[in-house]
C-alpha cells in the first residue's frame, strides 16, 4: 500500500503534485474514516491554492455525509485551539504547507482536541484512500451549506493570554518587531501583543501568497532584515514565524537571531521555576543541540529526545503524563497547559514574560545559556540518496559514540552534528556546533567533503 502521508501531513508543489483531484479524494478518505454526521473544521493559511484545496476536500468530505465548517485564514494553533476549547467538532483539517517554499500547499489532519492524528490513525486513512472503500452518503444525507466558525482569532488569542500575566507585561513597554513571512500569523501576534501594551512594529504584514518578503522558513538568511530593522528602532525583541505560524525564531535587541532549542531551554527553565508541580522533563528533538541537556539538567530537570517532528513530541507528552514543555530548535516550542502542540504566539508572550519577570534584556537572557556556534545547512538530493549517504556516514564514523534515533548524530569532544534526509522536502539536512565558529566551518567543510566522497563513488 502507497504511503500519503509525510512526517508533518501531506505536501506537494500545489496543482501538479497536490491537485484539487487528490485533495478531494482526502476529504473523501477522511470522511469515510469518521463517523456519518460528523463535524469537521476547515482553517488555511495564506497559501496559493489554498482556496481551491478548501473547496476540494470541503467537496470530499460532504460527499461522505460530513458537515463542515470553516474558519478562514488562521494559524494552525489558531484552529487546533478551536478544535480543543470546542467539543461539537469531531475533528480539523489545515491546509497548509507551513515553512516549505511558497509553490507548495498541503493538508494535515487533526483530533478534535487538536493535535495532529497519529501514525496509526494515518495508516487507518490512507487504506481509505488507496483501496477506495468510501461510504457516500445518500442524496438526502448530504449538508451543503459551509458554516462559518466566526471569531476564531480573537477566541485564539483570548486563550493565549488566560496563561500570561498581562499587567507585568504592560509595564514594561515593550518594542518588539514581528516577521509573520506575510501570512497569517500577522493575523494574531500584532494583536496579542498589542494586548500585552507592546509596541508592535510589523514587517511582511500584509498577506500574500508569493511570499514576497521572503521565504516562508524563519532562517538566520530569512530573517536578516528583521534583525536589521529591530535593532534600528530599538526594540527589545524580534520575532520570526514560518507560513502557519506555529513557529517563532527569537531575535534579541542586539539583532542576534536565536535557534529554538536555545529559546526553548530558557522558557522551559523559566515555566520549571514557576510551576513547581509540572513533570521534571522536557521533549526536544535529536537536532536541537547538547546545550539543552547541559542548561535544563543543572535545573534537575530530564530532557527526552525524541526523532524530529513536533507531532512525535505532542503525542510523546500526551502518553507519556505531561511535561514542562516540548521543542524543536526549528522555532517550535509546546506550553502543554494550553494546549499539546506548538504555538508560535504563545511561545513569544511566554518568553516576554520571562524578559517581565527576570528584569533581565533579551541577550542576557540567552548568555545564561552554554555558548556552542551553530551551522544549519541542507544539500538539495533524492530521499533514497540521502538515506544512502547517511549509512555510508555511519560506517565512517562508527567508532565515535553516536545515536540514530533518526538520521545520524555524532558526539565529538566539544562539537556535535547530526545529519538526516528530511521528511518534508527532498534535501539531507546537517546541524552542527563547535566551540567557535572557525571550528564550526572546518567542520562542516570535513562534513560536505565527506559526502562528495560518497557521492563520487556511486
Ligand atoms: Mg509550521
Amino acid at each position: 500500500m502507497g504511503v500519503l502521508f509525510g512526517t508533518d501531513g501531506v505536501r506537494g508543489i500545489v496543482n501538479s503534485e497536490l491537485t484539487p483531484e487528490k485533495a478531494l479524494k482526502i476529504g473523501q478518505s477522511v470522511g469515510a474514516y469518521l463517523q456519518p454526521g460528523s463535524r469537521v473544521l476547515v482553517g488555511r493559511d495564506v497559501r496559493a491554492g489554498g482556496d481551491m484545496i478548501f473547496h476540494a476536500v470541503t467537496s470530499g468530505l460532504q460527499s461522505q455525509g460530513i458537515k463542515v465548517y470553516y474558519a478562514g485564514y488562521i494559524p494552525t494553533p489558531g484552529l487546533q485551539y478551536i478544535l480543543k476549547t470546542h467539543s461539537e467538532y469531531d475533528a480539523g483539517i489545515m491546509v497548509t504547507a507551513s515553512h516549505n517554499p511558497p509553490q507548495y500547499n498541503g493538508i494535515k489532519v487533526l483530533s478534535s482536541q487538536g493535535v495532529e492524528i497519529s501514525r496509526d490513525t494515518e495508516r487507518e486513512i490512507e487504506e481509505i484512500y488507496f483501496k477506495g472503500r468510501l461510504r457516500r452518503a445518500s442524496w438526502n444525507g448530504i449538508v451543503d451549506d459551509v458554516k462559518m466558525h466566526d471569531g476564531a482569532i480573537e477566541e485564539y488569542v483570548e486563550g493565549i493570554l488566560h496563561h500570561i500575566d498581562m499587567e507585568l507585561i504592560s509595564s514594561k513597554k515593550f518594542k518588539v518587531v514581528v516577521d509573520p513571512a506575510n501570512s497569517v500569523g500577522a493575523l494574531v501576534t500584532p494583536l496579542l501583543l498589542g494586548r500585552l501594551g507592546v509596541k508592535v512594529y510589523t514587517i511582511n504584514g500584509h498577506l500574500d501568497p508569493l511570499f514576497p518578503g521572503r521565504e516562508p522558513e524563519p532562517t538566520v538568511y530569512s530573517l536578516r532584515e528583521l534583525s536589521r530593522i529591530m535593532v534600528k528602532v530599538g526594540a527589545d525583541l524580534g520575532v520570526g514565524h514560518d507560513g502557519d505560524a506555529d513557529r517563532a525564531i527569537l531575535v534579541d535587541e542586539r539583532g542576534n537571531i536565536w535557534w529554538g532549542d536555545r529559546s526553548g531551554s530558557l522558557i522551559a527553565g523559566y515555566i520549571a521555576d514557576k510551576y513547581s508541580s509540572l513533570p521534571r522533563k522536557v521533549y526536544t528533538g535529536v537536532s536541537s543541540s547538547v546545550l539543552v541537556e547541559e542548561y535544563l539538567g543543572s535545573k534537575g530537570i530530564e530532557v527526552r529526545w525524541t526523532p524530529v517532528g513536533s507531532v512525535i513530541i505532542s503525542h510523546k507528552i500526551l502518553e507519556e503524563g505531561g511535561a514542562i514543555a516540548g521543542f524543536e530548535e526549528n522555532g517550535g516550542y509546546i506550553h502543554p497547559m494550553h494546549q499539546v502542540v506548538r504555538d508560535g504566539a504563545m511561545k513569544t508572550a511566554l518568553f516576554l514574560e520571562m524578559m517581565a519577570e527576570t528584569g533581565l534584556k533579551a541577550s542576557e537572557l540567552f548568555s545564561l545559556l552554554p555558548h556552542y556556534y551553530p551551522i544549519k545547512t541542507k544539500i538539495p538530493m533524492g530521499r533514497d540518496k540521502a538515506v544512502m549517504v547517511v549509512e555510508k556516514l555511519r560506517e565512517k564514523y562508527s567508532s565515535f559514540k553516536t545515536v540514530s534515533i533518526d538520521g545520524l548524530k555524532v558526539f565529538g569532544d566539544d562539537y556535535w552534528f547530526l545529519v538526516r534526509p528530511s521528511g518534508t522536502e527532498p534535501v539531507l539536512r546537517i546541524m552542527l556546533e563547535a566551540k567557535s565558529p572557525e571550528k564550526a566551518e572546518e567542520l562542516l567543510d570535513t562534513i560536505k567533503k565527506d559526502i562528495q566522497s560518497i557521492l563520487n563513488e556511486v
